[in-house]
């Protein structure tokens, strides 16, 4: 069994939510086979109104999710694994992420990831619509007060905005220091994701890049006194730990210190 690099990986997902292959059992077998002791699955949560149906779970293959999640568990007892949710947060389904997913359905933990956000009575998707400075104003107040909810475990790919702002500029790093002196104050770790090394790049005025992580970002969050989780964000059982030499690079190379985001219970 070869020694990974990182113990745990908090960020997987599952063919349920229509955009990712593999279960629970499949994410545990490569897990094993990889020397991980920590499998956190955290598919994209169901909304109770399934509202972005495309990407995610419907409610009701929540209980589906649940009994797989369990079985993985039962067939893979040397492995520590979580039932986690990847959560938008939409406010008025506060009580629906802390009674039912967290309360109820003894969630392990749940991560903080805001893919749309409410900007001048609209929600926006963060893929496309956080090209100006004041949507990327509004997702950075909405990605903080959904932090503030202390409801979540980690923040995930804080930086995704990088995928359609195309230029380092004083509104990017006002955003930064905005999200990593909350994450600061909360003790919360911000999420360097793998994903998106590996995704397609982007050509921007500056140069090709990654939409995300966005060096710069984390540049100015070491300014703050921030601990990053690092996770494959692994959409399929084969990435599960892919480019995670690529994140602790970027990790190691502004001093940001890594952590484990959920504490055994
Ligand atoms: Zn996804
Ligand atoms: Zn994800």
């Amino acid at each position: 069994m070869p020694t990974p690099l990182l113990a745990g990986n908090y960020h997987s997902h599952t063919q349920l939510c229509r955009h990712a292959e593999g279960m629970p059992t499949d994410y545990a077998a490569e897990a094993v086979r990889r020397g991980l002791s920590i499998l956190g699955i955290s598919d994209h949560t169901p909304i109770p109104d399934d509202r972005w149906p495309g990407v995610r779970m419907p409610m009701a293959s929540l209980p589906l999710y649940i009994d797989s999640v369990r079985e993985a568990r039962e067939a893979w007892p040397q492995l520590t694994i979580l039932m986690a949710l990847e959560c938008e947060y939409i406010p008025e389904y506060h009580h629906f992420y802390e009674e039912e997913l967290l309360g109820r359905l003894g969630m392990d933990y749940l991560v903080c990831a805001q893919h749309w956000f409410p900007c001048q009575g609209e929600w926006l998707g963060c893929f496309g619509q956080t090209n100006t400075p004041e949507r990327l104003t509004a997702y950075t107040n909405h990605t903080i007060r959904a932090m503030q909810t202390e409801l979540f475990a980690f923040t995930a790919h804080p930086d995704i905005f990088g995928n359609d702002y195309p230029v380092w500029d004083a509104h990017a790093e006002a955003c930064a220091a905005a999200i990593a002196e909350a994450a600061a104050e909360l003790n919360m770790p911000l999420e360097i994701n793998a994903l998106g090394f590996r995704r397609e790049k982007i050509e921007t005025p500056s140069g090709i890049r990654c939409m995300y992580p966005w060096p710069p970002f984390w540049e100015t969050a070491a300014r703050f006194p921030v601990t990053v989780t690092i996770n494959s964000d692994a959409h399929r059982p084969a990435d599960l730990t892919k480019n995670i030499p690529d994140a602790l690079a970027l990790a190691h190379r502004f001093n940001l210190p890594v952590v484990t985001p959920v504490k055994p219970k």
